[in-house]
């Protein structure tokens, strides 16, 4: 197997708050909690959860926009930051490597400098990186911008003149103009009328085929996860409860809060669906993470043990782990009223 582009080793990212609404002191939002993931050359990998879980959090750290509390971040064999070795590269460190991690942000209209036309747009990170020739910069944005879908004879005009999809196909052009070989897609169709979600995802899933693109594809919509990624981590208040193959999480989901999750997606879509559990009450606040368990204050299955101790992460299969005590006995319990149900 070829070695990872991307590597996080027990990342911790807490937002320490200065004084709480009692007047205490000492508060952290745990946005990021103990999580370790794997990305690899070529991948789509998904991560879903509630808002409020960290998603966008551990995206902005691999991109040293924020800067970790904890743990290890590896990108294509260089550290970027390491708490025990006290490693922290800077941004003239992060230069070299800023070309080949670029990002796709969630809202196109406030990512676009509206004083600047999209021809310039473009060119701006051609000509800071040194990618091509001086003489060929115009030429090389309006190739850019034509693969993504925007006449480059549009090239002289602002972003306030073109939609939000159209927006986001010249972020999008942008970003591949550095020709990375890492993107973080964080929400990138959320704020785009339905109509034109499903064309972005189609250029980006061709642009990362063409380019042979690493994706962390950050969304809450899981339609479009099922459709775009190869692997799908599921967060539940900054850690990973489950990790596995598209496959696995859709169809094979073992983690209560995965079923939970998935079995809200509309039911026309193919395949087979878990049944549709509620559950109880609301995500709870960063701060004041439960004991134990995570999510046991809204576990359907919770018992005892669940609030007294956290579940560490199995293995359940070929690449499919699962952080939750009572996964077998679940998965028997349903394997068990299956056969009731064939009899
Ligand atoms: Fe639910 Fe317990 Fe599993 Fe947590 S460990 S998901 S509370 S059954």
């Amino acid at each position: 197997m070829a070695d990872p582009l991307v590597k996080l080793e027990k990342l911790k990212k807490n937002f320490p708050l200065g004084r709480s609404f009692f007047g205490r002191t000492g508060y952290n939002v745990r946005a990021v909690d103990d999580f370790s993931l794997e990305i690899f050359p070529g991948e789509s990998f998904g991560l879903v959860g509630e808002s409020g879980s960290g998603k966008s959090t551990i995206g902005r750290c691999i991109l040293n926009l924020l800067s970790p509390s904890a743990g290890r971040i590896e990108f294509a064999g260089k550290t970027i930051f390491d708490s025990e070795k006290g490693i922290h590269l800077s941004y003239k460190e992060m230069l070299p490597l800023r070309r080949d991690m670029q990002v796709i942000f969630q809202d196109p209209t406030a990512s676009l400098d509206p004083r600047m036309n999209i021809g310039n747009i473009v060119m701006e990170g051609l000509k800071k990186h040194r990618i091509v020739e001086r003489g060929e910069v115009e030429k090389t944005a309006g190739d850019y911008l034509e693969l993504c879908g925007i006449s480059r004879d549009l090239s002289r005009r602002r972003p306030g003149e073109f939609s939000g999809g159209q927006k986001q196909r010249i972020g999008i052009a942008r970003a591949l103009a550095l020709r990375p070989r890492f993107i973080v897609a964080d929400e990138p169709l959320s704020a785009l009328d339905v109509s034109v979600q499903s064309q972005i995802l189609n250029l980006m899933s061709s642009l990362k085929k063409q380019f042979n693109l690493t994706f962390l594809f950050i969304s809450h919509d899981l339609r479009t996860v099922e459709y775009f990624c190869d692997r799908i981590g599921v967060l539940y208040l900054g850690s990973l409860v489950e990790l596995g193959s598209t496959d696995d999480i859709i169809n094979s989901p073992l983690h209560p809060y995965t079923q939970v999750l998935f079995s809200s997606v509309p039911q026309d879509m193919p395949g087979p669906r878990p049944v549709r559990t509620q559950l109880r009450g609301e995500i709870p606040s960063a701060i004041n993470i439960p004991p134990g368990c995570k999510f046991h204050t809204r576990c359907p299955y919770s018992k005892d043990l669940c609030s007294r101790s956290i579940p560490v992460s199995e293995k359940a299969g070929e690449g499919h782990f699962v952080a939750c005590h009572r996964w077998r006995e679940l998965l028997w319990e349903k394997a068990g009223d299956n056969a009731a149900a064939d009899i």
